[in-house]
């Protein structure tokens, strides 16, 4: 089992995956915030007595709420912070892409298209169920259509 498998364990299977309850079911709290507190897109903070917590700008869109969160957990799950008795990693949307240079920030936001979109459900979709529409499939992920194209390209339905 990969990282992000582990991660989708509480995942009830519906679509989207609704990362905020996953994060919860982890032990994680996600707190909304107004847009000022911070100028970050999300700020993760795993802190003494092991409390996560996973801070998320109130305003910006669904969409980069739900990247921000699943991001967040990727450097949890992929092992990105160990033993932090004190730990904050704070991102901005610029972090959100796979152009990123910095490995662990680009294994993150891979993670989180493989969590946001598992490749079973995919495949599921695609071939059992006849949609191939990209529009469609967002909306069914509930994501940009430009991170739908990208996990499609990545696990090659499209060239
Ligand atoms: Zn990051």
């Amino acid at each position: 089992m990969n990282s992000c498998e582990k991660a989708l364990i509480p995942w009830n299977l519906m679509l989207p995956v609704d990362p905020f309850g996953i994060a919860k079911a982890h032990g994680f709290e996600v707190i909304f915030v107004e847009s000022g507190f911070f100028i970050n897109d999300a700020i993760l903070q795993i802190s003494l007595y092991n409390a996560k917590r996973i801070f998320i700008l109130k305003n910006s869109h669904r969409n980069r709420q739900r990247f921000a969160v699943a991001h967040a957990l990727g450097h949890y799950f992929l092992g990105h912070i160990n033993n932090a008795s004190n730990l904050t990693v704070s991102e901005s949307v610029k972090n959100f892409s796979l152009d990123e240079k910095d490995k662990k920030e680009l294994d993150a936001n891979r993670f989180a298209l493989d969590f946001l979109m598992p490749k079973e459900a995919i495949s599921s979709l695609v071939e059992k169920a006849g949609v191939t529409d990209l529009v469609r499939l967002a909306n069914i992920f509930d994501i940009s259509e430009a991170a739908m194209e990208c996990q499609l390209r990545r696990i090659g339905w499209i060239y």
